[in-house]
């Protein structure tokens, strides 16, 4: 039987078999058995009388067991239920003195060098549930509002979006690569006989198939080639991007505060022992700091998001908000807003959620310079249709935009931007032949675990995170 449904079941006077490892043994008695089931251990009481001193010597931090033993009440504290052993097998066992995790508290940074036991400790069986609980959570949403997933590709021939930021997928041999006569690299050979690289988003053909099938999503792996060494960054993250025909900018809006509310909910409702675990861990690890400096204690914060409407606010607005703020006029900012036009940063962004705002912020009508080529141009022919989210302590969630339908602008706009319109045939074709008003947005999957388990660094919430220099395990 699973600890968790042995735990919540409490089949008292009943015999049953269960396997785990030991996360710690103490006072040769009492074992605190754990199969990842769920955060709480069960409390194992072993008859050091009647076992062998050899057994007992084995049962060690990180050992294997198997158990078999009878459920009874707990007379201790901390758990209503543990089991007498009648039989332990030992299935594998773990040197105490070669084992890295100890059963003390280790820096995030030595567990990232052991990620290939992290999943062994109580934070990270934390982190790694919820993740999964809210990946089925999203496909629940999507699914039970009328979208189909769409499996967009990993590997493509189109750079329109990323240039310079991708990842090349090639078999050319890098020593001796084929030239072509003027001497630079012949591509013509390469596998697909052209560029390759690996995606930085799917959205372009998840428009595709919106302008056929309605209400679509993908949600796959992206990979970004970018040199941002920051706790919001990842090489390879998980992107969720919807695209539904005949939603405006607005409804696109609708859509994503919607989904997120969903899903923080279903969390709350559905991972409550994880939840507050990390919740109490997240105060426990701010204890030593002042006052202002902590966090909104973890379940506070995600009742908040889902009882509170987004603001929402132009790009003209929080500029007004940005250039008249204190930070601002104290030049406390690193780059100092001066005038329209200019790319927010994440000070900016998290003074306006955090500061200002003191709630989730959708900012939308962003100057044209500063966002993409397929992004709806306003009447004012300044601005584009395009919106962002912001979250506390994570600064952008999620970026979107209602897209460019009308092919004669969208053809200028490709040629603006200086992309071959040849590598986009097939996405200008769709303006061709019915186009029509859609919307969808990139929601990143990592940005969201943070968010959702407190944990402030976000290689900290995928198993195995991809990082400049980095690609261990
Ligand atoms: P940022 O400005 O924060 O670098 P972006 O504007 O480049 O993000 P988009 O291209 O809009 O990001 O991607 C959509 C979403 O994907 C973002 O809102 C964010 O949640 C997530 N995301 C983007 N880049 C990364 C990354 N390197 N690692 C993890 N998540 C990311
Ligand atoms: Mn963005």
């Amino acid at each position: 039987m699973d600890i968790k449904e042995i735990l919540s079941a409490e089949p008292i006077g009943k015999t049953i078999e269960v396997r785990g490892w030991v996360r710690t043994f103490r006072s040769n008695r009492f074992i605190a058995l754990n199969d990842g089931s769920g955060v709480k251990n069960l409390q194992v009481v072993v008859d050091f009388e009647t076992e062998s001193p050899e057994l007992l010597k084995r049962i060690t931090t990180g050992a294997c067991l198997q158990v078999t033993g009878e459920i009874a009440a707990s007379q201790g504290r901390g758990q209503t239920v543990e089991m007498f052993s009648t039989d332990i097998k030992v299935l594998g066992d773990s040197d105490p003195d070669e084992f890295p995790l100890q059963p003390k508290k280790h820096s995030m940074e030595f567990l990232r060098e052991i990620a290939h036991l992290r999943p062994r400790t109580q934070t990270f069986g934390a982190v790694f549930r919820i993740r999964h609980a809210l990946q089925f959570a999203i496909h629940k949403y999507f699914n039970d509002n009328g979208f189909f997933m769409v499996h967009t590709p990993i590997i493509t021939g189109s750079d329109a979006e990323g240039a310079g930021e991708m990842f090349r997928v090639s078999t050319l041999d890098p020593k001796s690569p084929p030239l072509t006569e003027d001497g630079s690299l012949d591509w013509g050979e390469d596998f697909f006989g052209k560029e390759s690289n690996l995606t930085v988003s799917g959205q372009l053909e998840a428009e595709l198939f919106a302008m056929g099938l309605g209400k679509v999503y993908t949600f796959g792996p992206t990979f970004r080639a970018e040199n941002s060494n920051t706790t919001r960054h990842l090489a390879e993250f998980w992107m969720i991007e919807p695209e539904v025909a005949f939603n405006d900018l607005f409804d696109n809006m609708d859509l994503a505060e919607d989904c997120l509310k969903y899903v923080i909910r279903y969390l709350m409702e559905n991972c409550k022992d994880d939840l507050q675990f990390l919740h109490d861990r997240l105060i426990e690890e701010e204890k030593s700091l002042p006052q202002d400096k902590r966090s909104i204690p973890l379940l506070e914060k995600l009742e908040s998001v889902v009882s509170n409407e987004f603001v929402r606010c132009s790009y003209t607005e929080a500029i007004d908000i940005l250039r008249n703020s204190k930070p601002n006029k104290k030049k406390k900012f690193q780059y100092v807003i001066e005038e329209w036009g200019a790319d927010l940063q994440s000070e900016h962004e998290r003074y306006l959620v955090e500061k200002h705002f003191g709630k989730p912020v959708i900012l939308y009508d962003y100057p044209a310079s500063i966002k993409a080529f397929y992004m709806r141009v306003n009447e004012d022919d300044k601005t584009v249709r395009a919106m962002d989210i912001l979250f506390p302590g994570i600064g952008e969630i999620v970026g979107g935009s209602q897209r460019e339908e009308r092919y004669d602008v969208l053809k200028q706009k490709i040629e603006d931007f200086g992309i071959e319109e040849e590598s986009l045939w097939w996405y200008l074709q769709t303006r061709k032949f019915g186009s029509c008003v859609h919307s969808g947005f990139g929601l990143g999957f990592e940005r969201l675990v943070s968010f959702v388990s407190g944990m402030s660094n976000i290689r900290d919430v995928i198993p195995f995170p991809r990082t400049p220099k980095n690609a261990e395990f």
